[in-house]
């Protein structure tokens, strides 16, 4: 189930100081991914256990004066409809403004929850200045310095309270989101896929009330489409069309269980796109890649190596994912990216014997086992695999703290190699026997 806190709140409130805040911790533990993009306005934090997304409207506003006060209302209407928790930034330093106001009007009528942060209480001496936005009618303050940290596990604490233990879903058929830049194509190849039955949408118990959710029963396949493309929010401001498309792209993307990238051949994958990537690949979900409008591109006997390559490049560590190329108008390979979704949503699921696991990377670990330290030899002594939503393996070893990062990929690559995992995150745990 989603959970995505918004964090709101006219400029130079600290918004972005605490983004950072409540996104470091797990970014300095779980990131060692290398080439992450640096810009992002949202990630995966993590506290007591749970996961969620966080973020940063202020990401996407212009701070030129005469945008940004209209901007700033439409952002807190699109946050307040699609986020399930609102944090709303205050500026001890400067008490309540008008725009601090208006904010909180809207605020009021949300019926969302809505955490009141007081943000640069550096000192307890600031704490008495902090009491004035109880007169924001929005109940309960937090004080914090995003600065120093302080007053943010209190916050967290009383943030995930609101979470919803995850819903049990009645519906257990596969869910695809097909993701994507604007214009890439994914309402056309939905229309593809679904004709005129387009108006077959489902509103399934325990999903997000307003996200469109079509049932696709054909051709063998049994799933449930989650749609970003047929819902277009009508914006004045341009900058929250971004906001907006990223706001709904995070929901399907945290409900789904499998990712299916679009991107427009003649523009190739961007920075946007691998965030997307990044994002998906930390939530463990399944992924593809769709390489749409392939009909545009003048192609010899080595364009699709020379496409494949580039868009591996860019999506590193994780290459392990399958690329399709289609043309929806010239009905090119729509129904392959079906069976390729399908493939990825099985590996996902896929669960391989202790004894299986244990007859083909025991020989191969004898074979080139973990480099001794400090005159000390690691035996890994079996493996099996965790039961998890996504594919989880436990390596039982007598010193798991001596194995390094590039033992792991060794291991992965391994894994990958002899059992089909393609396009499905793994995650290998060396664990103290
Ligand atoms: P945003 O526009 O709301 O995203 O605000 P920023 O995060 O960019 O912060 C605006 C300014 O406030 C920056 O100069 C920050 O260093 C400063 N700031 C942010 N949090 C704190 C805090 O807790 N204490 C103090 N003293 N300054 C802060
Ligand atoms: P969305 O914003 O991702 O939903 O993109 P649309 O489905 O609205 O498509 C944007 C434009 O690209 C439309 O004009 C489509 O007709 C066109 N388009 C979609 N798929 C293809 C394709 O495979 N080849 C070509 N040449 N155009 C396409």
């Amino acid at each position: 189930m989603s959970n995505i806190v918004a964090i709101v709140g006219r400029p130079n409130v600290g918004k972005s100081t605490l983004y950072n805040r409540l996104t470091e911790s797990r970014k300095a533990i779980v990131d060692d991914m290398s080439g992450v993009t640096r810009d992002r306005h949202y990630g995966v934090a993590e506290w007591i256990g749970r996961n969620f997304t966080v973020i940063d409207t202020g990401g996407y506003v212009a701070n030129s004066e005469d945008v940004f006060e209209a901007a700033i209302r439409e952002q807190v209407t699109i946050a307040i409809e699609e986020a399930t928790v609102i944090v709303f930034v205050v500026d001890v330093t400067t008490g309540i403004t008008d725009l601090d106001d208006e904010i909180a009007n809207l605020l009021r009528r949300s019926k969302k929850p809505v955490f009141v942060v007081v943000n640069k209480v550096d000192n307890t001496s600031l704490n008495a200045d902090a009491t004035i936005f109880y007169s924001l009618g929005l109940g309960e303050i937090y004080s914090v310095s995003s600065m120093t940290g302080s007053g943010t596990g209190e916050l967290l604490d009383a943030v995930v309270k609101t979470f919803d233990d995850d819903v049990v879903e009645e519906n257990t058929r596969p869910k695809y989101a097909i993701v994507g830049r604007p214009n890439v194509g994914k309402s056309s190849i939905i229309n593809a896929l679904i004709g005129q039955d387009r108006n077959i949408v489902t509103p399934i118990a325990g999903t997000t009330r307003d996200s469109i959710h079509i049932h696709y029963n054909q051709y063998g396949h049994d799933f449930m489409l989650i749609d970003t493309a047929g819902l277009r929010k009508k914006t004045k401001v341009k900058e929250n069309i971004e906001f907006y498309s990223v706001m709904r792209t995070i929901k399907a993307l945290e409900e789904a269980d499998v990712i299916i990238l679009m991107i427009d051949a003649q523009e190739g994958i961007e920075s946007q796109d691998i965030n997307i990537f990044h994002l998906a690949e930390k939530n463990k979900k399944g992924i593809m890649v769709v390489v749409n409008k392939w009909d545009l591109i003048e192609k010899n006997n080595k364009t699709v190596k020379v496409f494949e390559e580039a868009i591996r490049e860019k999506i590193a560590p994780f290459t392990d994912v399958p690329i399709v190329f289609t043309s929806v108008t010239e009905k090119q390979r729509v129904l392959k990216v079906l069976d390729v979704a399908a493939d990825v949503y099985k590996n996902r699921a896929k669960k391989i014997s202790t004894s299986k696991l244990n007859d083909v990377m025991l020989p191969l670990i004898e074979h080139y086992p973990p480099p001794a330290l400090k005159g000390k030899f690691v035996k890994i002594k079996y493996v099996t695999q965790i039961n998890a939503s996504s594919p989880m393996f436990a390596f039982f070893c007598n010193l798991p703290q001596y194995i390094k990062e590039p033992y792991r990929r060794y291991i992965e690559n391994k894994l990958r190699e002899n059992f089909d995992f393609s396009g499905v995150p793994i995650q290998i745990f060396f664990r103290q026997k």
